[in-house]
């Protein structure tokens, strides 16, 4: 398996969810990568913001919160060192902190898809597909590849989406990288099974762009 070991262990202890700052060194290896950066402060976000190039979204980085933008923890499009200081600011006076630590990354337009694993108790691990975003929780418009599943699999899968049409250029839109959305599903089919301390993954959304597809909020329960 291509994840380490000693990663596991170190994050392991009584499960739960993962750190912002772990969850590379365990999607990694998969070729899973979430956009942005990490900022503890201030001044770390503001220069990262600029080095990532405005427009920004800053979100907070806490694995204790779960809906981000449901609690106002979201700022998306941010064109300045004081737009990105006051969400800073805003998120602290919304957890009752003097600072917070913020994921600043750049921002993205795309279709959102939400990708994840889950775990059924007789089937085992399910890669998930479905449409994206707000749109996760009002269409039922998801489907679930069992592994280990072929490329060809999750290619018929993204296909079999009511959402189909929005990636393959709806409406004379450019049609989004659909292979490596297909990667991507099968990244996760291979994570799912070679590390089942993963009890849950969820990526939602995936932006899926003409130029590939980009991870902007990636969540991860151990076991
Ligand atoms: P949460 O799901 O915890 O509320 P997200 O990180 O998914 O937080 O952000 C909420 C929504 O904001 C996303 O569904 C997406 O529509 C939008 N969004 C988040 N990050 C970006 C980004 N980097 N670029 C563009 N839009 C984004
Ligand atoms: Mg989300």
């Amino acid at each position: 398996r291509g994840v380490a070991l000693g990663l596991l262990d170190d994050l392991g202890d009584g499960g739960g969810w993962v750190d912002a700052a772990d969850v590379p060194g365990l999607l990694g290896p998969y070729g899973l990568e979430p956009v942005g950066r990490l900022a503890n402060d201030l001044g770390t976000a503001t220069r990262v913001a600029s080095d990532v190039g405005y427009p920004v979204v800053v979100k907070i980085a806490d694995r204790d919160v779960v809906h981000k933008s449901d609690r106002g923890l979201v700022r998306l499009g941010l064109d300045s060192d004081e737009g990105v200081e006051e969400a800073v600011r805003a998120f602290a006076a919304e957890l009752g902190r003097s600072t917070v630590p913020v994921l600043v990354q750049p921002f993205v337009r795309g279709v959102e898809v939400a990708l994840g694993v889950v775990r059924d108790p007789s089937l085992g691990p399910l890669v998930m597909v479905a449409a994206g975003g707000v749109a996760t929780g009002i269409l039922d418009d998801r489907t679930f590849l069992l592994p280990p599943f072929s490329r060809q699999d999750a290619a018929r899968a993204i296909r079999s989406l009511r959402m189909w049409p929005l990636l393959d250029g709806y409406r004379g839109a450019q049609p989004v990288d659909t292979s490596e959305l297909e990667r991507t599903v099968v990244a996760l089919g291979d994570l799912a099974l070679d590390v089942p301390e993963v009890a849950e993954l969820d990526l939602n959304p995936v932006m899926c762009t003409p130029n590939g597809t980009v991870l902007v909020d990636v969540r991860v329960r151990l076991a």
